[in-house]
């Protein structure tokens, strides 16, 4: 008898202790992924995979102390990332769900039974469908957009488009628009036709500015003590000599000149891209067109416009990451305004109506404050257009 208490007492006691002990691990193990996942938020330059597990092991972590809100905001996270999760999806939609999210649930499990290939998860999807009440279903189709994966649209990156951002863009529109997506890197780099910087122009003004509203004397003497003279003011580097001792004459670190310059990158012109595209890319009967994408800044040199998030001609269109990664180290910023456009690029080459609503992703944004204030999702108006559309080509 005392024996069976004794063995009973440890075993007690070791079940306590091993519970105690995986609630301190998970608890580390969560403060351990929150520290991974704030840094990841404003780190560059890691990659895809990285990004995403993260997301997704915290996910799991909140899920097994039954969190589940914080579980379902991770998922959410790391599924704007990596949309072909398909139990994250699942786990986000049973959330919904449960929370009479309807509109939110709905087109996540639709999209899990179109695309998983394994069918495990379909099946569970299949039945999670069935919680929303029948009336609503009818309702709810309307504001999804209805499939058309067998038509598709080729996405195709020139070099330096970092692999976080093609998967994102690949992955995005196929799930917002449920077209196929083809992908394809492209080996040549950005045409140079038209190919611009205002540089050299700056320093122009800049220097001929200084020049004319100091007298010959003062001009001397200044030169003089920076090393130069008036004919080195004729050379670019003469020119950059003088900007960057104006700077710290100014009182500006030499980095603020490096940055300042940094601004002035090589523009290409949209057009001369899409051309370049056109004339090495075949569009297929089953494909709508072709959204190129770069990382270097552009412009349309026909129309001489400061500088351009995308352009489209035709079934045609280009994209420029540039400007969204440049400007700002948190990655789910540059992010959302990437997908954003890619939105509004692929609308173009399908073909549909620009869009006026103010917070759709299509809108159009003159400024990068307007583009962070769109939600990365179409309105109702561009999705009843592309439902229109596809149903047009499905007679
Ligand atoms: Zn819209």
């Amino acid at each position: 008898m005392k024996m069976k208490k004794c063995i009973l007492f440890t075993a007690l006691f070791l079940f306590i202790f091993a519970r105690a002990t995986a609630q301190q691990s998970n608890q580390n193990k969560i403060e351990e992924l929150e520290a991974q996942v704030a840094e990841l938020d404003k780190t560059f330059n890691v990659s895809a995979r990285k990004y995403v597990s993260a997301y997704f092991d915290l996910s799991d972590e909140y899920y097994t102390i039954k969190d589940y809100e914080k579980a379902y905001t991770n998922a959410v996270k790391g599924l704007r990332l990596d949309s072909y999760n398909m139990p994250m999806q699942y786990r986000a939609a049973e959330y919904e769900i449960n929370n009479q999210q309807y509109d939110l649930a709905y087109p996540r499990l639709t999209y899990i039974i179109e695309k998983d290939d394994e069918q495990k998860t379909a099946k569970a999807a299949k039945k999670l469908l069935k919680k929303i009440p029948k009336d609503k279903i009818s309702e709810l189709e309307k504001l999804v957009i209805q499939p058309m994966f067998e038509k598709s649209i080729l996405v195709v990156f020139y070099p330096g488009v970092e692999d976080v951002y093609k998967s994102a863009i690949a992955q995005r529109i196929e799930q917002e628009y449920k077209l196929t997506v083809k992908t394809a890197d492209f080996s040549e780099q950005e045409n140079t036709g038209n190919l611009r910087n205002n540089w050299d122009d700056y320093l122009d003004e800049t220097v001929n500015d200084v020049l004319s509203r100091s007298s010959e004397m003062s001009l001397e003497q200044i030169l003089n003590a920076w090393n130069l003279t008036l004919s080195d003011l004729e050379t670019s580097e003469g020119k950059e000599a003088f900007l960057v001792n104006l700077f710290l004459m100014l009182g500006y670190p030499e980095q603020d000149y490096l940055d300042f310059k940094a601004q002035y990158e090589d523009q290409y012109d949209a057009n001369a891209l899409i051309n370049q595209v056109k004339k090495n890319y075949k569009i297929d009967s089953d494909c709508f067109g072709i959204l190129a994408v770069t990382a270097k800044d552009i412009y349309s040199g026909s129309e001489n416009n400061n500088f351009l998030f995308g352009l489209s001609s035709g079934n045609t269109a280009v994209m420029s990451l540039n400007r969204f990664v440049k400007y700002t180290d948190d990655k789910s910023i540059a992010m959302k305004r990437t997908v954003m456009q890619a939105f509004s690029s692929v609308g173009h080459v399908i073909g549909i109506a620009r869009c006026s609503t103010p917070l759709c992703a299509r809108a159009y944004p003159n400024s990068l404050a307007e583009q962070d204030a769109k939600d990365d999702v179409l309105c109702q108006t561009c999705i009843n257009n592309v439902n229109k559309l596809y149903a047009s080509l499905k007679q």
